[in-house]
């Protein structure tokens, strides 16, 4: 007997090797074998009448072979079997190459069906490497075919028969990880109908239900595991802030505070209210006004007594951030100071010597904030700004530093909110929706390579207006090498100085440049000194340029939109019309498509749920991703509402069982998924 813990080497034609390739796959165990699921399907439920072949169409054919299959040696390594079938309504040429076993297989008077691409002419049809299988078999042909994502010495027919053997072991011993109630409210379908299913698929309608019912099951586990590590969260007491009046500091802003800002601000000034730990994020799109959100928090945690820290991916980050905030505060009796690797011994441990004594109320800084000498005498708010530049242990070692802090965290990669629901695990999220009054949006147009004299010209004409360009130099790949980001800015940059703006100030900044000198060709352009400035996409990062006022992107089709956007918003800060100029030569519809977005639309939430649709959310998670448990079939882009209705039954059962004493199956799996993945969510 079998069960879900039993080797794959228990199924027929799985032996040493096999089992190894599988390994490969993660694939150990029968579980884990028949919770292997087609990455794609094929719908081979239809066949034609062969004169009915379009070629150039992928279709079935069940033909007679017509001439005993012929074998040509045509050389080392190439032998070809061909062949003629037919049915009622004409003739099809079937060739195959390196696959001579077939001559035996494929035999005279008999009907196969033939899958492939359809080729030739109307009036000679061909097929080359088609599909093959005896009439009535429907193993590969005439159903649903799944698609695996395979490794070297397992193919799609081994692990379709081998996941076939597996299911008929274990479809009555599954358990059911959804409670029953849950599965008729939801009209969700049984788990072994599911299983079944979505490895293969009876109609396209049996596969929905499978998919739906699967999805639902991740996604509803997956919210369970959530609000779990949000509850432990929530036993840690803090002493609750008490009221502020915040008029001071609102009537020592030169501007008023947009409604989605206020918003910001009231949500995040409840949470530190509250007697437990803020720990939320802000999103908003690059220029949306974060940083007076987080001031507006600084200036209440110090009201409160406490101190503040602001954490910034990079040196020049966080000048700027001392620049624009020390002033105000300071004025508002607020004491600031930066600190970054580039202060000076002696400052820096002036610096750290009144944040221990608490002379210091906000320090203002990068990583420098977390090294081991540094310590507070009561650190009550911790922000990090441009959240996805740090590792979720940064974020924590700087929290280590006080007891308990709040947390805020400022990320300016908009994302659809449910996907940020899951993306940042136990966060809570604010959104700024809305831009500051008076902002131009950046005119953004996509033009081929043959407009580069044009933008060169605009670009000349800007410059003479006063005004400083960005260009993201084009990468080109080498013999499939990744390109080399140095060689090509460099070159780029060089080029453009001597052959095109001989008497303009070029610069260039790459990632591979130490971030001293990197930080020294930011600061250069910021203050004028240079004119354009070619770049890989290091100056992602919200630096501050608002003079600069033309993004050229080179190879765009080379980004996601989000990316894309992200660099859009390096210009348009100021009071002059900035303008975007994307350049592709690539013709995918796909990419001109993705193009076209951006010329149609500014805001950023919108272009991320674009994004979403057109490419998932890989982009998004990137490394994250990994630390997400068991989301596999749950299609993020679009299961949106799938996520809310999962989201409802997990928190109606939780509140109905909050430790799940009902279903312990269920409760078994959770803490089969969230083991590993705790850390990464926190
Ligand atoms: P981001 O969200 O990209 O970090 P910033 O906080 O840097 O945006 O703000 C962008 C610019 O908008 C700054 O120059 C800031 O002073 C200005 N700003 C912020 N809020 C407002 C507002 N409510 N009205 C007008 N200008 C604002
Ligand atoms: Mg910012």
């Amino acid at each position: 007997m079998a069960d879900l813990n039993t080797d794959v080497r228990y199924i027929k034609g799985i032996g040493e090797q096999r089992a190894k390739a599988l390994g490969k796959l993660g694939i150990a165990t029968l579980r884990d074998l028949i919770s292997y699921f087609p990455r794609a399907y094929d719908d081979r439920t239809q066949l034609r009448r062969i004169a009915d072949l379009v070629p150039g169409e992928a279709a079935g054919v069940a033909a007679m072979v017509a001439s005993p299959p012929t074998v040509s040696h045509i050389r080392r390594g190439l032998d070809l079997v061909k062949l003629r079938a037919v049915d009622d309504t004409g003739e099809l040429n079937v060739t195959f190459f390196n696959q001579a076993w077939l001559k035996n297989n494929l035999r005279q008077g008999e009907t196969y069906v033939f899958y492939g691409r359809a080729e030739g002419s109307l009036f000679r049809r061909q097929m080359t490497n088609p599909v093959v299988e005896p009439e009535g078999r429907r193993e590969v042909t005439g159903r649903i075919v799944p698609i695996y994502p395979l490794t070297a010495g397992v193919s799609q027919l081994i692990l379709s028969r081998s996941i076939r053997q597996g299911l008929d072991a274990c479809a009555d011993i599954l358990p059911d990880v959804l409670p029953d109630l849950v599965r008729r409210d939801h009209q969700l379908c049984r788990i072994e109908y599911a299983y079944e299913n979505i490895h293969f698929p009876e109609s396209a309608e049996a596969l929905d239900l499978a998919r739906r019912r699967l999805a639902f099951e991740e996604l509803f586990l997956f919210t369970i595991g959530l609000e779990r590590l949000r509850q432990r969260r929530e036993v840690v007491h803090v002493p609750p802030c008490g009221q502020v009046d915040m008029e001071p500091f609102y009537s020592a802003l030169p501007f008023t505070l947009t409604d989605a800002q206020r918003r910001c601000v009231e949500e995040a000034l409840a949470d530190m209210r509250s007697g437990t730990p803020m720990n939320r994020l802000v999103q908003g799109d690059v220029g949306s006004g974060k940083t007076m959100v987080a001031a507006a928090c600084v200036f209440f945690c110090v009201k409160n007594g406490r101190q503040a820290a602001l954490m910034a991916p990079t040196e020049i980050l966080a000048q700027q951030h001392y620049q624009g905030l020390a002033p105000l505060l300071e004025n508002l009796g607020i004491r600031c100071a930066l600190l970054t690797g580039s202060t000076t011994a002696k400052t820096k441990k002036s610096i750290t010597a009144q944040l221990e004594s608490g002379e210091i109320d906000f320090a203002i800084g990068t990583h420098a904030l977390i090294t081991g000498s540094v310590a507070y005498r009561d650190l009550g708010l911790v922000v990090t700004d441009e959240q996805h530049r740090f590792g979720v242990a940064q974020r924590a070692d700087l929290a280590a530093k006080g007891d308990h802090p709040h947390i805020l965290v400022m990320s300016a990669t908009p994302i659809p909110r449910t996907l940020a629901l899951i993306l940042y695990g136990d966060l809570d999220v604010s959104v700024i929706d809305q831009l500051p009054p008076g902002r131009q949006p950046v005119q953004t147009f996509a033009v081929t390579g043959g407009y580069h004299q044009r933008v060169y010209s605009f670009i000349r004409k800007l410059v003479g207006e006063g005004r400083q360009a960005y260009i993201v130099c084009p990468m080109v790949e080498e013999n499939d090498e990744l390109p080399d980001e140095r060689k090509a800015v460099t070159e780029y940059a060089k080029k453009l100085q001597a052959e095109v703006f001989p008497d303009l100030k070029v610069a260039f900044v790459h990632g591979k440049m130490k971030p001293r000198e990197k930080d020294a060709v930011m600061a250069a352009f910021a203050a004028r000194e240079t004119d354009i400035l070619v770049s890989t996409t290091v100056i992602e990062v919200g630096v501050d340029v608002p003079n600069a006022a033309v993004m050229v992107i080179e190879n765009a089709e080379r980004f996601g939109l989000s990316q894309l956007h992200q660099l859009r918003g390096r210009v348009g800060r100021g009071k002059h019309q900035s303008y975007c100029i994307l350049i592709s030569d690539n013709q995918n519809e796909e990419t001109r498509q993705r193009l076209k977005v951006m010329t149609r639309t500014t805001d950023g939430f919108k272009i991320a749920e674009e994004d979403l649709r057109l490419r998932g959310p890989g982009d998004f998670f990137g490394q994250r991703q990994h630390g997400l448990p068991g989301l596999k079939v749950a299609d993020l882009g679009c299961d949106t509402l799938l996520l809310q209705e999962a989201q409802a039954a997990a928190r109606q059962l939780l509140a109905e069982d909050p430790e799940l004493i009902s279903c312990p199956a269920t409760a078994e799996r959770i803490q089969a998924l969230f083991t590993q993945a705790a850390d990464t969510l926190n």
